[in-house]
Order: C-alpha cells, then structure tokens, then sequence
C-alpha cells in the first residue's frame, strides 16, 4: 500500500456502528479485509456474533417510533447531505472500494456516483408519500388508506458493489421512516462502514442504521429473522442464500425484498447493428470485471454474424490491460477471491472438455500476486454445459449461434433465471416481440447497461422478488393502512 491507500483505509471507522456507537464486538473478534489485486490484508474490522446482531436490533427497535415520527421533508433532507458528501468524496471512496473489492478505481468512482444517486433520488421521494380518499361504490361510507413505514429491516448486501447495494436499499429505507441493521459482505465492510459514517455525519439519528461486520452471516442474521421486532428483510446475493432465507422469514412472516442471481443472455439479431452490439457485449460482460448479477452470462448470435461478431469482441477485449485496480489505465481487475478464480477456471475447462474452443484467453493470469482471470471468449460452447446454466461471474463471453427468433427465445428462456435480457436489433417488431417473449424483469434493447436509480430494478423467476429503485422502490419498505369511515 502506498501512503495514500494507507490514508484512505486509516479514515474508516472500524467498529460495528449500535444505537450510534461505534464499538467493537462483544468477543473482542476482529477478521481481516483483503485486497484481492495483491493477496494481503488491508485492516482488520471486528468480527460479530449473534449477541453484536441482537444489540443492533435492539436499537434499530427502540429507535423506530421516533424515527418514523421525523418529517419527511428532514429525511430526505438527510439523505440529499450525504450525497453531497458522496460525490465531494467521491475520489477517496472509489480509491477504498478498489482496494477491498478489487475493480479499476474509474469503476468504483462509477459506483460510487451511481450509489449516491440512490440518496438523491429517495431524497426526492421521502415527500411523496401519500395516501388515498375514496367514496364507497354504494356511496355509504369513505376509504381512506395512509402509508406507514414498515418497521425495523434487516438488510444483507453482497461484496460486487458493495455501496450501491448498500444505498439502493438504505435510501428508501430512510425515506419511508424504517430503522435498519445492516449486514455487508465480508469481503467488503470498508465501502459501508464509511458509508455509515457519512450518514452519521449527515444527522442521521443514532439508531437508525445499525451496522455489523462478520464472517458468520448465518449466526449473526438468522436469530434476527426470529425475532418478533423484526419487520422485513431486504436481501441482495446468491439465490442459494436467498432462498434459505426465505424460507427463514416465514417464522415472522416478514415483508421480504430480494434481488438475486442472474443468468442474462445477450442477443444478437440477423439485423442487429454490429457496432452497438459489440460495444454492448463488452460493456455487459466486462462492467465490474463480469462480477455483476446483470451481467451477459451467455451471448447468442445470430449464425449469420457470428463470426464477426466474436472476432470483434475478442479484438476489443483483447485490448482491455489487465492489472491491480489502481494503476491508471487499467481496465480489468482481479476476482474477489481464490474461490471465485477457481470457480470461473473450472467452468471454463468444463466448457473446453465439452468441445468449446478459447477464441481469446481460457487460462489463469499466474504471473500477477492477485486473483486474476483474463478476459475470454469462448466459441461452440456445448449448449448443455455448466457454462450456460450457472452464474460465471467472471470475464467470459461464451459465443452460441441460433438460427431463428424462435429458437433464440427459446435458448434464452431456457433457465431458472430472469434478471436482465439484452436483445440487439433494429427491426422495431422484433424489439417488441423480444421486449414482450422474454421472461426477464428487465430488458437491455440495443443498450448493454439496465442499471439507474430512476428505474424499478429486479428479476423475476429465481432471480428474485420485489423491485428496487423507481417509483417503486419505496414500496418496498412502506405499509397500507385503511380507515373505513362511517358517513
Ligand atoms: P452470497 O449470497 O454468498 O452473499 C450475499 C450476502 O449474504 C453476503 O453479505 C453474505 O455474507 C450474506 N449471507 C450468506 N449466507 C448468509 C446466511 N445464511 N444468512 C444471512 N446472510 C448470509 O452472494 P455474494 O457472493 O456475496 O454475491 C454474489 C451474488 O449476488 C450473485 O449471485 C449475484 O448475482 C447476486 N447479486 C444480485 C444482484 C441483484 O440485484 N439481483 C445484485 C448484485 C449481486
């Protein structure tokens, strides 16, 4: 670490923020956060148990009826100070987040713009909460129906964008008058933790947020899902660990949100511009190092085109320097993890051993100390390979033809998934028949990037449940009530 990485880290509160304290956990456990580019630890941050969670709850509990009594004009008012603050400190944080997470530091200065925009906007939303009046059908009385926040939520973040999941969820909880205990990823509490201290800094009231690190999220988070002063859950990561807890809500019956795993396919029409397809694939498979829920999981072009079109992508991406997130100019960082660098090495032999051919990379970067993969294009992918069905996260861009619309709406149907779909065409009746055959909660048409604050974001299969961002994403974390009136 140079002096100021060293800086950058030294400024992060390292505690596990209760009832707007910052403390250690109640073992003393610390465990240490990682720069994946190197392999070395950065810091330790303390390490909680199920009693640090409980802590937590109690004063996200206890904090809830005032917080919801504050007017929402000073909500958000809260909210707008700290993506202020955000974007003034936007450099330094990007820097933190590529030293945890690991992604070129313009990515993370990306994120870290995008995270703040999810303040922004639910700053704006907190005073548009509003209710509804109605005369009964037969005339014989009034409905009147009011909004109330929730109540205290539980919310898990994964280590991919380590802020803007944080933001996506905190700011409409914030907005709606809901109280939180926070859970980020183990691989990436520093993005939080200064999060945190933003929004502390910013006015929020101690208990409001409540954050805590650890490397045991079950013994942590699943006595909260218990506890009867717990009233939602708002989930991002693995549909592995979102369906377990799921099935863990139904104790307490709670309001759950989760966005989970993808598994996108990315069309490219007989018709398709091959100029935009091209920079969309590369901008849908290399956002975030291919670590991203959205990210094109499995390109299928048209036979016509195919050719070409890998040839480009593998030139483009060819052309991508590979390195530690901070150097300039670099554009591919490593993986997160030994373990994922594994994961992503394995599939691809998988594919090699079913008849895939590497156009473009398909061997581990060895001489670099970090977890890296290079990119890779892959050509006659077996179509019933490990490849196509699971979550590759990673830099590889498995290529299949197809032959007709049908049988590409066929292909791209065909899993258990249904995050994002990107189409590439020009012919408005195929968009439309794509837009509306494709079973995806959101659709990238002609456009290899969904994600903005301004847009419900979320999946639909076992890619998740509720929706995030927009007009809607408030919803989640507001209650109905309704008053029959006698008039
Ligand atoms: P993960 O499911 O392993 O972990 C996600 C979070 O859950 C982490 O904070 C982890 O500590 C926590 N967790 C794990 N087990 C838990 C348990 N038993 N109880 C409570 N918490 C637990 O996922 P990950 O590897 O961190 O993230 C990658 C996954 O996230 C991918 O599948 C990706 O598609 C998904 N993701 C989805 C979206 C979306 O919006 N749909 C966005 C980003 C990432």
């Amino acid at each position: 670490m140079d002096k100021r990485e060293r800086l950058v880290v030294e400024h992060v509160p390292k505690g596990l923020l209760i009832g707007g304290r910052w403390q250690p956990a109640a073992s003393a456990a610390e465990f240490e956060v990682e720069d994946p580019s190197l392999a070395t630890p950065l810091c330790a941050v303390p390490d909680a148990g199920a009693e640090d969670g409980l802590a937590a709850l109690a004063a996200a509990g206890e904090a809830q009826p005032g917080w919801a009594a504050v007017p929402p004009r000073e909500r958000g008012d809260i909210l707008r100070r700290a993506y202020e603050e955000l974007i003034r400190r936007q450099d330094e944080l990007a820097l933190l987040m590529t030293l945890e997470m690991g992604k070129p530091v313009a990515e993370s200065r990306g994120e870290v713009g995008y995270a703040a925009e999810f303040f922004r906007w639910f700053s704006e939303e907190a005073v548009r909460i509003d209710g509804g009046w109605q005369t009964a059908p037969d005339g014989g009385g009034r409905i009147w129906t009011m909004r109330e926040p929730v109540g205290p939520a539980l919310l898990i973040t994964p280590w991919n964008f380590p802020m803007a999941m944080g933001t996506r969820k905190i700011g409409p909880a914030v907005a709606a008058g809901c109280t939180m205990v926070v859970k980020p990823a183990h691989q990436t509490p520093l993005s939080m933790l200064a999060l945190a201290g933003i929004l502390q800094e910013a006015g929020l009231p101690d208990g409001v947020l409540n954050v805590v690190t650890t490397t045991r999220p079950a013994e942590v988070c699943e006595p909260l899902l218990r506890d009867g002063r717990i009233r939602k859950l708002s989930f991002t990561g693995s549909t592995a660990v979102g369906r377990r807890l799921l099935a863990r809500s139904a104790d307490q019956v709670l309001r759950t949100s989760m966005e989970l795993g993808g598994n996108a396919p990315f069309i490219v029409c007989a018709d398709a511009d091959l100029d935009k397809a091209v920079s969309g694939a590369v901008t849908a498979k290399m956002r975030n190092i291919g670590e991203a829920c959205t990210a094109a999981n499995r390109l299928y072009v048209h036979a016509s085109l195919a050719e070409e079109f890998t040839g480009r992508l593998a030139e483009r991406l060819a052309a991508l320097p590979v390195g530690r997130g901070t150097e300039p100019g670099i554009q591919v960082g490593p993986l997160i993890d030994a373990a994922a660098r594994r994961k992503v090495a394995d599939l691809v032999d998988d594919a090699r051993r079913g008849g895939a051919r590497a156009v473009l990379g398909g061997e581990p970067v060895d001489d670099l100390p970090g977890y890296f993969y290079p990119p890779t294009v892959l050509a006659d992918v077996p179509p019933d390979g490990r490849l196509l069905r699971e979550e590759i996260f990673g830099p590889v861009a498995p290529v299949v033809t197809f032959e007709s619309d049908d049988e590409a709406i066929a292909l791209a149907n065909n899993t258990v998934h249904g995050l994002v779909s990107y189409v590439f065409t020009e012919s408005l009746r195929g968009a439309l028949r794509y837009a509306e055959s494709l079973e995806a909660g959101m659709i990238g048409l002609n456009k290899g990037l969904v994600s903005t604050p301004a847009a419900p974001f979320g999946g639909i299969k076992h890619s998740g449940l509720g929706r995030e961002g927009g007009r809607l994403g408030i919803e989640e974390f507001l209650e109905t009530k309704y008053v029959a009136l006698d008039a």
